[in-house]
């Protein structure tokens, strides 16, 4: 019991339309071969059958070079490695120093502030003793003092004299640019437990030997020029050293990135991992619009002469180069190939949606378009909305009507037109049976082929009784009072069909009913007139509506033909059903059971 009533025993399973067709079918084949083809591709390129790891790097890097160089004031001296690379700058950098401000021999002192930072004074009324703020070289004495001809400044306590900037000054290392660095980086690729460094085993020591790296003759060797790597990174090493306006002068410095990015493929067919090196500008180019370009920093050296400290500072602009290491690695993994084929499943309906759109649209027939639609798509009607299927005589289609409250049904609009196909192997049947039936039929026809003559004075005589109603066409319709009952066997003005011949032998005719009732019963029993009444209307709706009508639409038989219906095989008690609605297309079964 809960499983029925979880429908835990139940499966549904989605239900198909085979298209017999060469077109469609090849065109699925050549669209679902397209399909796989870029999917493959896509495989390829995009290396989907790989497992891929991110890289662990450690970077050391040595630089070497000397220059020689003029310090004003201090005169030339020869600056090595340890001088012109400063302190150390960060675990995956280094620094090149290409100017430098020197202030010699500094001491605690007092001296007078430098005009932008400190205020110009006139007595010492304008300093204040003990101020300090973060723009000042020191603290104020209290004491407003010459600091040239024409200005004041006020006095602070400080190293004495106070560094100066204003003196101009070209690249001192512009040689620094021919000084080279050897990058050495170790990577690791810990879920492939795999390990490498820029100095690749393949090259022997004479390769490496006094290399310099360049993109097109030497791309592997890891030692670097630094006006090369500057230039890679499409910027001039003497702007970025230093540059010198006439009016405004600026020492500047950089930041160069080197990217080292490593791409390898770990599979033994196609094994690679090699080192690609790229460089670009990190810092803002356009620096000197902004307030604080460039990069620098400072350092002193300490002395003590006679017993007093003196420092040397030293204010160095130049070039920091930031080496970053990125990469990836990737190795076949037959989990990947089957996530990745599971992603690309849904490509294939592509196919279905496009042939359904090639149908559904009249570009490709029209007639498969009609056909593939009735059986494709099955439309379901809430039990509240309520269809009727209306078949006029001089009307080659079947109308789909909704059922209205203000109009009668011969007035509704139809909201669908369907072609008619006519039942005609049942109507063989029929009429096989009819003509070499069993003997006991024949005299019920040669009885009913009297009463024939009978039948069609009938509607003269209704016609006389009914009136005219206003939506009748063939005068023959009797009044109704509901108003999906108010239909006419036409829709122009002409003959009702109740005056064709074939009327009374298909649909009025005893024995041919009697014949369609045994035909579903052999062992039926005739005992009542509703069952051959009944009879009729659905041998009516199998002739005028056949396999036509559309499964939701209830079929109406037109006012005229049931009160022809009823004028012959009548309710003993005068009392009908009427239209029964939400009844589907009578069945053989229904038929039996009415
Ligand atoms: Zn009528
Ligand atoms: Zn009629």
């Amino acid at each position: 019991m809960p499983c029925v009533l979880l429908n835990l025993c139940e499966y549904d399973t989605q239900k198909l339309v085979k298209i017999k067709s060469v077109k469609l079918g090849s065109l699925k084949w050549t669209l679902n071969g397209v399909i796989l083809m870029f999917i493959c591709i896509m495989l390829l390129w995009n290396k989907g059958y790989q497992e891929y790891d991110l890289v662990v790097s450690s970077v050391t890097s040595k630089v070497k070079g000397v220059a020689k160089l003029n310090i004003p004031d201090i005169g030339e001296v020869v600056w090595d490695v340890v001088d012109h690379s400063g302190t150390s700058q960060g675990k995956n950098s280094f620094f090149v120093a290409t100017n430098v401000i020197v202030t010699q021999n500094q001491k605690q002192a007092n001296c007078p502030e430098v005009p932008p930072y400190g205020k110009l004074c006139r007595t010492d009324k304008d300093c204040e003793k003990g101020f300090s703020d973060q723009y000042s070289h020191g603290v104020q004495t209290g004491a407003c003092v010459k600091f040239d001809v024409m200005k004041k400044t006020c006095e602070v306590s400080t190293w004495c004299p106070i560094e100066n900037k204003k003196r101009p000054r070209p690249a001192l290392l512009a040689s620094a640019e021919n000084f080279t660095v050897m990058i050495k980086n170790n990577i690791r690729f810990p879920a492939f437990n795999y390990i490498r460094r820029n100095i690749l085993p393949e090259l022997k020591d004479t390769d490496l030997k006094g290399c310099i790296y360049n993109r097109y003759k030497n791309p592997y060797c890891p030692i670097f020029r630094l006006g090369d790597i500057v230039s890679e990174a499409k910027e001039n090493f003497g702007d970025m050293a230093v540059e010198v306006k006439p009016y405004f002068y600026n020492l500047r410095g950089g930041v160069v990135g080197i990217q080292i990015n490593w791409d390898c493929d770990l599979n033994r067919i196609f094994h690679s991992c090699l080192p690609k090196y790229s460089f670009r500008r990190l810092d803002e180019k356009e620096s000197n619009k902004t307030l604080y370009p460039g990069f620098n920093f400072r350092f002193a050296r300490y002395s003590t002469v006679n017993g007093v400290e003196q420092r040397t500072l030293f204010k160095i602009y130049g070039i920091r180069f930031d080496v970053m290491v990125f990469g990836k690695a990737g190795r076949f993994s037959i989990i990947q190939v089957i996530i990745y084929i599971g992603s690309t499943l849904s490509y294939y309906a592509l196919t279905t949606v496009l042939l359904d759109w090639l149908i559904g649209t009249s570009c490709y027939s029209k007639e498969a378009k009609q056909n593939y639609s009735e059986r494709k798509f099955e439309s379901v009607q809430d039990r509240e909305e309520c269809f009727l299927c209306v078949s006029f005589v001089d009307e080659d289609k079947l109308r789909v009507v909704k059922k209205s409250r203000k109009k009668t049904l011969q007035q509704t609009k139809p909201l669908s037109l369907h072609q008619r196909k006519n039942d005609l192997a049942s109507m063989r049947t029929l009429i096989s049976v009819m003509q070499c039936g069993p003997s006991r039929s024949l005299p019920v026809q040669n009885g009913q082929s009297s009463g024939l003559s009978r039948n069609t004075d009938t509607p003269l005589l209704e016609k006389s009784q009914s009136g005219c109603q206003a939506w009748c066409q063939c005068g023959c319709c009797p009044p109704s009072a509901t108003l999906h009952e108010q239909l006419c066997c036409r829709l122009g003005k002409g003959r009702c069909i109740t005056s064709s011949p074939i009327l009374s032998t298909l649909i009025l005719s005893r024995s041919v009913l009697e014949t369609a009732l045994f035909y579903v019963d052999p062992l039926a029993e005739l005992h009542e007139g509703a069952q051959l009444r009944h009879g009729a209307y659905a041998q009516y709706i199998r002739w005028r509506f056949g396999d036509s009508t559309p499964r939701d639409a209830v079929p109406v038989i037109p006012s005229c033909c049931i009160g022809r219906i009823r004028a012959e095989y009548p309710s003993p008690d005068g009392k009908y059903g009427g239209l029964r609605l939400h009844q589907a297309t009578p069945s053989q079964a229904e038929f039996n059971a009415q």
